[in-house]
């Protein structure tokens, strides 16, 4: 059976190797081919002879997904819809910042957990990504950005520098497949980014933090949204399951292996009238006093039919304010790319809901004819 190259981490890649006969070493060469140089087409790896490139051709391949709409916005925010076969149409956003640019990958096509401020939760799971659809969006989104061209001598050399696993799905409920293309982009010969400047946000799975501190360094965004279990219960419903408790002190234990983090990003959705309010600010503070670590408010970026609304700009700069009076540093998430739909699950929910009022007028039409 042939494999998808795009699926293997270094070691992985060696195994591959050395079971079709060849040397280990082979994994590193053909990893700088596709990740630093951009590279698909083993007939350009020169270093290869002709048997070993016909033997690569029987074996193995990589797998692009189709480019379902690519979207500039005017603040230079470009999404992507990307699909992997059979509708499974997955996000990935690239937000180009100074000097920098972040690239936010989606890790499941859908989402079982449900939280109901969240579009991508309200679309249901639909299932995992494989590590090569995972890691793929990063070579891709490299690809379109011109990255790999070595005539561009401009700063789109380094576009993507950042990688976070904020887009559609829970990261940690994809486990392997999750670690796997985390491998890639942190190894050598992979994408080489620092354990720093790739970022999984989960909602809090416990038993799979705990496995992470085993398994890897990547840095740690804990979608919170709430201050105490009753009020996270509802809008983090997993929390249920692994509750506040449990939570903070898996991440104690993560901070712990890995110090040199500088600690955790405590994410927080604020959505207005539930959990902005003065007193939440300083329970939050309160809850998170001895952990440490940066809080990143993110004003809730509201979808066709979502149930709550946008907290106003003096709501958030005063819950700022609260936190930074109890010696917390936080950030305010920029709203980016607004007119392309670039907050988390809204354009794969976009094209779900034209598909819908599609079909609805049809069968309304189909009503009419028939009456
Ligand atoms: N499942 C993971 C990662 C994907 S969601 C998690 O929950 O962390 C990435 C971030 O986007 C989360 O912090 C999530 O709470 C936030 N988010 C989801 N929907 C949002 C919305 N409509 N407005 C603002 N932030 C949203
Ligand atoms: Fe899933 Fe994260 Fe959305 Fe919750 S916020 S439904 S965990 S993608």
């Amino acid at each position: 059976m042939s494999v998808n190259l795009f699926d293997l981490n270094l070691s992985q890649l060696e195994k591959f190797f050395t079971k079709i006969g060849e040397k280990p070493f082979r994994a590193r060469q053909l990893m700088k081919w596709v990740y630093h140089a951009g590279i698909l087409d083993f007939d350009l790896m020169t270093d290869f002879g002709r048997a070993l490139r016909e033997k690569l051709r029987a074996k193995a391949h990589f797998v692009l997904p189709e480019i379902i709409s690519d979207k500039t916005s005017l603040d230079g925010t470009r999404k992507w819809l990307f699909r992997y076969g059979c509708g499974n149409s997955i996000e990935t956003v690239f937000i180009p910042e100074d000097g920098r640019g972040t690239l936010c990958i989606s890790s499941q096509a859908g989402c079982a957990l449900d939280c109901p401020f969240c579009s991508t939760g309200k679309q249901g799971f639909n299932r995992n990504l494989s590590a090569g659809e995972i890691a793929v969006q990063v070579w891709y989104a490299k690809k379109l950005l011109g990255e790999f061209d070595t005539k561009v001598q401009d700063s789109r050399r380094r576009s993507v520098s950042n990688v976070v696993l904020m887009g559609m799905g829970e990261p940690l409920l994809n486990f392997a497949a999750v670690v796997t293309a985390v491998d890639i982009f942190l190894c050598d010969y992979g994408f080489g980014l620092s354990k720093r400047r790739v970022t999984i946000s989960t909602s809090g799975i416990v038993p799979a933090i705990e496995k992470l501190r085993e398994c890897s360094e990547v840095s740690l965004a804990i979608s919170l949204h709430a201050p105490n279990d009753e009020l996270r219960n509802q809008l983090v419903p997993i929390n249920a399951r692994y509750g506040l408790r449990e939570l903070l002190a898996a991440c104690q234990k993560y901070i712990d292996n890995n110090r040199q983090h500088g600690g955790i990003v405590w994410e927080y959705v604020l959505l207005a009238g539930v959990n902005d309010r003065p007193e939440q600010a300083e329970e939050l503070a309160r809850l998170l006093k001895n952990i440490g670590g940066k809080i990143n408010l993110i004003p809730f970026n509201p979808y066709p039919e979502s149930p709550y609304q946008k907290p106003s700009k003096n709501s958030v700069l005063r819950f700022q304010r609260i936190l930074a009076e109890n010696g917390w540093t936080t950030t305010i998430r920029k709203t980016r790319g607004d007119e392309i739909d670039a907050a988390c699950g809204q354009l794969v929910g976009n094209v779900k809901n034209k598909m819908r009022k599609r079909e609805e007028n049809l069968n309304s039409n189909k009503v009419a004819v028939s009456g």
